[in-house]
């Protein structure tokens, strides 16, 4: 190629000239003079370009011949028109359908004319990009062939340009077409798709496949055209041609792209990410051109760039499955395992949940790494003992492990007394590891979604009924009580949010004289069908539901509103209310309260606090301080049903409190039980020593409140006197209650 031409970065370097395979540049000459036409045709056969092209010659003596001759060659290079043919413009007409109907605007075009005054204007040559003008009489054969040779030079220049910038469009096109693909199967598919397109392969095919470091072997993941169908299919020599093979073997050896004229194998690897490399083999009847192959390598840099993206995907997507520190799957892993499942295979499947037992007291006896090793044991022991149904683990949380094998894999029973203790051995300690299983076939959760039935299996292990069940099953029944719950605590969530609980006031009474001394606060929850729900219920829901601190600031709430109203009815009395220990573990609960009375400027006197026997000995470090709080402000603290948290009184002491209420479990059949009068009649004299004030709950009739006076009690509550009334009825019983 000529000094020239340096600008055709595409061909400079790879264009080969093949002696067997002539480049050929066509010229046109339309002419309606056929003598000048011969002359002309003549001499340009007697021109050589030195680029290896060879000049193919056209003639057309009219305008509906060069019309033909132009639409059955749109790659004319060059075309000599005479002016002057059928009509004085004819030559002009011919150009101006060229440029503005076919849009030919690389062609070059030469206008020869016979007559000098027949020259067109300026603006006419610039408007229809006419080339150059000549009049016949001064075109020598020296001339024409320099007329020829720099014409065609620079319609080399522009229809270069123009396939770069068409190429350049297509390979833009084709990367973003795999960018957009994010699994490897549909960006394999696009990857050979758009090289399809960039090579116009009409006849041919391309493969996708990819290798690991460890097995070497190419599986292929994609293919298509004369390829298809190997899918699936290591690459073999039989699916190769040899000299496909010899070059994929090559690019394997090598690591790199190999091309050739009808064939070309890719390279990619990402290696560091994922041990991976791909090979892309595009087989192409038609023979590959300097031009596409570049185009190719432009494309295999965004393929590349693809494949790495994915593998980082990948990558991260494992990692999202991943318990990293056990190296396992994790919950995630499972939710999805289960997601993934068609109807029929829930139907054969079936969840175990292995929860190891008080893991956390191991993690701080024998601290994080030791449990981890055990965790990885008991794994392991799951593992072999499911290893004939190639079973599907997870760690779900930090104690327990999730299972799903078919519901064929019965366990027998000696598989779960193994699997319920598990002898592990860790660091060289010998340890015993207790674990609770459940059985849930997912065929009794059909509608539920993943996430619902890990927990529900999990809600169905920590449920309190069946806390000391080493194994159980989970079964239909089971699920209904469970959603019925989750719905229950759906509206338990609503009511608190929209204010709609209500609060029912108790008596207690001063059995001196059976006169009021105050009242209980009692939260009522009142369904849209009329029924109340039991306290004991939503209340532990409400516990379970993370709402119990929401619950009891609305229902105190309540309360100072109910205190003003009774304070209008001329009743100056206290009322207790009920905390939970998640209440008086938090800081703020206190605060909370001390600020609402602040704001009403209300009596802390005329507030109790109420907690319950059991919570206040287990939660003990963690409420000690809040109640100390509410008893220096001037709030008495109360010990609510005692009795039933098996402390005894030396332990109580350590409390913060006031008073003890006893259980109505001691007076409900006192006047029988000889026990039960020994029992209270201890707890009532030790009380007394340590100062705490005593209330009996739970008097229904007048042979228990004469029994609560005998045993020196003088404060009772219970329905002899009067059950928990709304605050209307409660102001009407004051009006009418008579002393018995
Ligand atoms: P509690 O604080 O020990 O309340 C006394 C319970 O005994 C009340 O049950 C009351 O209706 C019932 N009761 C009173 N007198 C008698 C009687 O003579 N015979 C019988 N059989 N029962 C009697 P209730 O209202 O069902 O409340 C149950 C528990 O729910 C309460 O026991 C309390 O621990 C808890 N609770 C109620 N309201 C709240 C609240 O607003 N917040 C919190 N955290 N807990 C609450
Ligand atoms: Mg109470
Ligand atoms: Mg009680």
């Amino acid at each position: 190629m000529s000094d020239n031409n340096e600008l055709f970065v595409f061909n400079e370097e790879e264009q080969k000239v093949d002696n067997l395979n002539k480049k050929i540049i066509k010229i046109l000459t339309v002419e309606d003079d056929i003598n000048y036409q011969n002359a002309l045709t003549n001499s340009l056969k007697e021109i050589k370009i030195d680029n290896g092209y060879e000049i193919e010659i056209h003639t057309a003596n009219s305008v509906p011949q060069a019309a033909l001759v132009l639409s059955l060659h749109a790659d004319i290079a060059l075309t000599f028109i005479d002016v002057v043919m059928e009509e004085d413009d004819s030559g002009l007409r011919l150009i101006s359908t060229i440029r503005e109907v076919i849009g030919n605007s690389e062609m070059r075009i030469v206008l020869l004319t016979g007559q000098p005054g027949f020259a067109p204007e300026q603006h006419i040559m610039k408007s229809l990009d006419i080339d150059e003008y000549w009049n016949k009489s001064d075109v020598s054969v020296g001339k024409l062939q320099s007329i020829v040779k720099s014409n065609l030079r620079t319609w080399q220049y522009i229809s270069q340009i123009s396939s770069a910038r068409k190429g350049l469009q297509l390979v833009l096109d084709a990367s973003r077409s795999i960018n957009s693909k994010h699994d490897i199967r549909s960006f394999s598919k696009a990857v050979l798709e758009e090289i399809s397109n960039i090579l116009n392969i009409t006849d041919g095919g391309g493969i996708m496949c990819s290798s690991g470091e460890i097995n070497k072997e190419a599986l292929i993941s994609t293919a298509n055209g004369c390829f298809d169908g190997f899918e699936g299919k290591l690459i073999e020599q039989e699916i190769l041609s040899a000299d496909i093979y010899d070059d994929f073997e090559l690019a394997t050896a090598e690591k790199r792209h190999v091309f050739s004229k009808h064939h070309t194998v890719f390279y990619f690897q990402t290696t560091e990410l994922d041990k991976k490399s791909y090979l892309t083999i595009v087989k192409s009847d038609n023979a590959i051109c300097e031009q596409n192959e570049y185009l190719l390598k432009v494309f295999s840099e965004n393929v590349n760039t693809g494949f790495a993206n994915m593998a980082l995907l990948n990558k991260l997507t494992e990692l999202a499955y991943t318990d990293i520190s056990l190296n396992l799957h994790n919950r995630n892993w499972l939710t999805r395992e289960i997601r993934n499942m068609n109807l029929h295979e829930q139907y054969q499947t079936k969840l175990i949940v292995f929860e190891v037992e008080q893991f956390e007291e191991k993690a701080f006896t024998f601290g994080h790494d030791f449990c981890q090793k055990l965790l990885k044991e008991v794994y392991n022991n799951i593992k072999g003992a499911f290893a004939h149904t190639t079973p599907r683990i997870a760690i779900i949380n930090k104690s327990s492990f999730g299972l799903i094998v078919s519901t064929d894999s019965n366990m027998p029973q000696e598989i779960i007394t193994g699997l319920n203790r598990q002898m592990c051995e860790v660091e060289m300690v010998r340890q015993y590891a207790d674990i609770r299983i459940l059985e849930l076939a997912l065929s009794s959760v059909l509608n539920f979604s993943p996430e619902k039935i890990i927990s529900l299996a999990e809600s169905s292990l920590s449920d309190s009924n069946t806390i000391s069940l080493k194994y159980i099953e989970h079964n239909h029944l089971k699920t209904q009580e469970l959603t019925k719950r989750y719905s229950l605590m759906a509206k338990l969530r609503k009511a608190i949010g929209s204010g709609s609980l209500q609060v029912a006031l108790q008596p207690k009474m001063d059995l001196r004289n059976f006169t009021p001394i105050g009242f209980e606060a009692l939260a009522r929850w009142q369904l849209k069908d009329g029924s109340f729900v039991s306290p004991e219920i939503f209340i532990e829901l409400a516990e379970t539901a993370g709402l119990i601190s929401e619950l009891d600031s609305a229902i105190f709430d309540k309360i100072l509103v109910i205190i003003q109203q009774l304070k209008g009815e001329g009743v100056n009395l206290p009322i207790a209310f009920n905390a939970s220990a998640y209440d008086l573990a938090n800081p703020k609960y206190f605060e909370y309260i001390s600020k609402k009375l602040r704001e009403i400027n209300l009596d802390p006197s005329m507030l109790e606090l109420e907690i319950t026997e059991t919570q206040a000995i287990s939660n003990y470090e963690l409420i000690r301080e809040s109640l100390e709080r509410f008893m220096a402000l001037g709030i008495k603290v109360g010990i609510d049903d005692f009795g039933t948290g098996y402390s005894s009184i030396s332990h109580i002491t350590k409390i913060p409190a006031n008073v003890l209420k006893i259980d109505r479990c001691f007076i409900g059949d006192i006047e029988d039980n000889p026990d039960n009068q020994y029992i209270l009649e201890m707890i009532v004299k030790l009380a007394k020593r340590f100062d705490f004030s005593i209330i009996i709950e739970g008097i229904e009739t007048v042979e228990q409140c004469n029994w609560a006076k005998k045993l020196g009690c003088n404060v009772a509550q219970g329905y002899f006197f009067s059950k928990p009334l709304f605050i209307n009825e409660l102001i009407l019983w004051l009006k009418q209650y008579e002393q018995p």
